[in-house]
């Protein structure tokens, strides 16, 4: 199915080279970095050089199939072609600063973006899958109150080929034979408040001349901005998770302060509304935090709220971290909430955050410990 490049190197824990980031080659920042057209921004880049538009998914082949960092190496143009692209275009590269192994198996990656930003990804092997998840933003404008990454405030977002040079750069560090499968969108930031990059990125990661990966084996993420969601329902087949967190609007609002501005009730509307295609489910992400939503009353509201909604419900137990006053929940509370579901013929499973040691977990990216230099 997927025949992008992510071939070499080692899984896990392989130290980073020093010095590793965003290469700008050359005066790549005045010229057209290729990474941050889909198909058809390479189309309208030939077009108007005056090139044949077929050269669109020559180029997109040689950046998002192969991962090549030079023109001089796309042998099936010609060396002409080849020149007048270097006068016009660049190709960046993303590579990790450092690449940090979790003893459950997960990786996070640290990127050292051109402007002296940082972005992280984390890479999850599983048996049968490699499920990368890649940040949209530098830190995150919703400050979801027991989210680390949203304490630090919003910096930027990223480009097109900031997202997906992170996919293309864990990749690079996959053993021999395997590939990246899934994409999630649930790094860092709020992917549907970057549509403008998202929606490219997305493109090139279901194209058949970039990533080749299935509508199925894409997942975005969402606080609930109600609008994007619209949008996004309307343009992608992509899996969308809600990450919902409280059973009440008061509740709502004190943990995730966009729920002020799109209500708990339109979120679960738009969830309503959302275009699914056959047999999908949407992800409800539910972070359980002791003594604030994880009670069985929440566990009766969430059944409630969500009738009629083909859903599947993760239930994640909080990462405590000294940057929140918030609890991890008990075990029982844990297990109560979840077979109050599964009796109801729920789809609710407990999700044991992966990378909770290394700072990669959900909610803990751009954690300040949690770059390991
Ligand atoms: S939980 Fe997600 S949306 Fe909320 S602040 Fe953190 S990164 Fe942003």
């Amino acid at each position: 199915m997927n025949d992008v490049a992510v071939r070499g190197g080692r899984t896990g824990a392989t130290p980073a080279r020093p010095g590793g980031g965003f290469i700008l080659p050359g005066s790549c920042l005045e010229k057209t970095d290729l990474k941050d057209l889909d198909l058809e921004g390479l189309g309208r880049f030939v077009v108007q050089q005056g090139w044949e538009p077929y050269r669109a998914v020559q180029l997109m082949k040689w950046l998002f199939q192969k991962d090549l960092a030079s023109f001089d190496q796309m042998t099936n143009l010609s060396r002409t072609f080849r020149e007048a692209l270097e006068r016009v275009a660049c190709i960046s590269r993303l590579e990790p600063r450092d690449i940090v192994a979790s003893e459950d198996g997960s990786s996070k990656f640290v990127f050292a973006l051109h402007d002296g930003e940082r972005a992280e990804s984390v890479l999850i092997p599983e048996e049968g899958r490699v499920t990368v998840c890649v940040s949209s933003q530098v830190g995150c404008p919703l400050g979801c109150r027991f989210c680390v990454t949203g304490k630090g405030g919003f910096v930027r977002n990223l480009s097109v080929a900031e997202i997906v040079g992170q996919v293309q750069a864990v990749a690079r560090h996959l053993d021999e034979g395997r590939r990246v499968t899934n994409v999630v969108v649930m790094g860092m930031g709020e992917p549907l408040l970057n549509m403008e990059n998202l929606e490219p990125a997305l493109r090139i990661f279901l194209s058949e001349h970039g990533f080749n990966l299935s509508h199925r084996r894409v997942t975005v993420s969402t606080a609930g901005i109600v609008p994007a969601m619209e949008r996004l329902g309307r343009s992608f087949p992509v899996n969308l998770a809600v990450s919902l967190n409280a059973t009440t609007e008061e509740a709502r609002r004190e943990l995730m302060p966009v729920s002020r501005k799109y209500p708990l009730a339109a979120v679960v509307d738009a969830c309503r509304r959302y275009p699914r295609t056959s047999r999908k489910k949407i992800t409800f992400e539910y972070v359980l935090i002791a003594g604030e939503n994880d009670s069985l009353n929440d566990a009766v509201r969430l059944h409630a709220l969500l009738r009629g909604i083909p859903a599947k419900i993760n239930l994640i137990p909080y990462n405590e971290t000294p940057h929140t006053g918030y609890r991890a929940p008990r075990l029982e509370a844990v297990k109560a909430f979840q077979d109050y579901l599964v009796k109801r013929g729920v789809h609710a499973a407990v999700r044991w955050s992966r990378g909770r040691d290394i700072g990669a977990a959900c909610g803990q990216l751009g954690r300040p410990e949690a770059a390991v230099g």
